[in-house]
This record gives C-alpha cells, sequence and structure tokens, in this order.
C-alpha cells in the first residue's frame, strides 16, 4: 500500500525573519502539488511569523518538552508550539541525542505529549558508523524504536517515523538503495507490531543527504513515504525539486 508522501525541511539553527520569504515562496510553490504534503520545522522564534505569514502550510517546531508547562527553562511544551501555530514538530533529531544526551524515554515522553496534544510528530532513529560498521544498524534501530515509539496513537494527530542514519546527514552520504530498504520494512514491522493495522498508515520518511540529484530514486524504494530533508530545505530553488520527485512518485 502505498501512502501520500511527506517532505519536511529541518531548518536546524538557521534561519531570521528575512528568510520568511523562503517560506513563503516554498508554501507557494508546493501548492502544484497536491499530492504530496509538505511541512518546513523551522527555529522556534520564527514559527509564529512563519505560521502567520503562510495560512494552510504546516509550519512545524525541531523539539519540545514533555510536560505540560512547569520550572522547564528555556523549553517549549507541545501547547506553546500549537498556539504559536505549528502543526508538527520533530523529536529524537540525532543532534539532539547526541548533544544533549537525549534518552529514548525522553523522546518517547515527547511524542506522547505532542500527539495528545493534537501536534502531528515526525520521530528520528537511525545509527551511527560505527554500529552499521558492526553490522548493527537494524537491531539498534528497532531497539530505539522500542523504547521510543509511544505505547499508542490515537486517532486526533499523525506520527511519522525518520530514518536517518547519523553518518548520513550533512555528509553527502547516503545508504545504498537496498540498504534503506531493508531498514524501512525493519521499522514497518516494529511499526506494525507496536499499533497493528494502525501501524501501516504510519509514514516512514528517509533522511540524510536527501538532494534533488538523488531523491527520485530514494522514493521509489518501498515502504519510503517521504524525506526529512536539512541543507537541501533551506532554499526554494533546492527543497522544491525534491518535493518534485515525490509528486512524480505519487499518485495523482
Ligand atoms: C536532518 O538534519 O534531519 C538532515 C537529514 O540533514 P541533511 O539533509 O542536511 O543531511
Amino acid at each position: 500500500m502505498s501512502l501520500k508522501k511527506l517532505v519536511a525541511g529541518n531548518w536546524k539553527m538557521h534561519g531570521l525573519s528575512a528568510d520568511l520569504a523562503e517560506v513563503m515562496a516554498i508554501a507557494d510553490a508546493s501548492r502544484q502539488y497536491p499530492n504530496v504534503d509538505v511541512a518546513l520545522c523551522v527555529p522556534a522564534i520564527l514559527i509564529e511569523r512563519a505560521a502567520r505569514a503562510v495560512p494552510g502550510f504546516a509550519i512545524g517546531g525541531q523539539d519540545v518538552h514533555y510536560a505540560e508547562k512547569g520550572a522547564h527553562t528555556g523549553n517549549i511544551s507541545a501547547r506553546m508550539l500549537l498556539d504559536a501555530g505549528a502543526a508538527l514538530t520533530i523529536v529524537g533529531h540525532s543532534e539532539r541525542r547526541d548533544a544533549l544526551r537525549e534518552s529514548d524515554e525522553e523522546v518517547k515522553a515527547k511524542a506522547t505529549a505532542a500527539l495528545s496534544c493534537g501536534l502531528n510528530v515526525i520521530l528520528c532513529v537511525g545509527e551511527s558508523l560505527e554500529i552499521r560498521e558492526q553490522g548493527k544498524a537494524v537491531a539498534t534501530v528497532e531497539a530505539q524504536l522500542g523504547a521510543s515509539l509511544p505505547d499508542g496513537i490515537g486517532s486526533h494527530a499523525e506520527l511519522a517515523v525518520a530514518y536517518e542514519p547519523i553518518w548520513a546527514i550533512g555528509t553527502g552520504k547516503v545508504p545504498t538503495s537496498p540498504e534503506i530498504g531493508e531498514m524501512h520494512a525493519a521499522i514497518r514491522t516494529r511499526l506494525r507490531d507496536r499499533f497493528g493495522t494502525a501501524g501501516e498508515q504510519v509514514r516512514i520518511l528517509y533522511g540524510g543527504s536527501v538532494k534533488p540529484s538523488n531523491a527520485g530514486e530514494i522514493f521509489v524504494i518501498r515502504d519510503v513515504d517521504g524525506a526529512l530533508v536539512g541543507g537541501a530545505s533551506l532554499k526554494a530553488d533546492d527543497f522544491m525539486p525534491i518535493v518534485a520527485a515525490a509528486a512524480r512518485v505519487s499518485l495523482p
């Protein structure tokens, strides 16, 4: 079964007021591709302005706190993201798992809090190069999923999983198509184990050096339901050809 593709940009710590023009260009151009869902996860401080600038287009956060409110200096709750106009959030990005020592349990709590508040979630998993070279990539990602997937998915917000091999992020290196296919099939099995038939509807995105030049070959891999795109999402000229590639392999 093929799911509608989702192409989400992760702007990381890039973007100032002047870059809202790029958000508008991407939102505008995305209207040409109604058979693809497109989203941009921008720095928190830009969410409200971006959401106001492009009504109806999905703007997201890059992280969320698991608590509803309280003494968590510098953090942002799911309700705050929604209140600012976000429709989704990334959780468990490897840059946060690594730099901030975010655990699977914390990622699970974040995903659960966001979904129950009505925010769509992109939950990231992925292995290091060392783990891949040891032949333990699939087992490692399965363990990450086991501990970081929420226990259930309600019907009012959508979960997606992004497979992002750490060694492919921002490096220009990409796993082979069979490697991506093997991992996405394993993730699909875990999603079915956890959520039953609802697990069939969870989109599995690939992330890691997706570019206009390789998007087409990635999107035809079985169980690749879209992409999480970092560097190539900052400019409409780079991002829109990736969206167009997703549209080409999708039903009209
Ligand atoms: C990311 O950070 O989620 C990512 C996939 O980055 P890049 O596309 O730059 O590799």
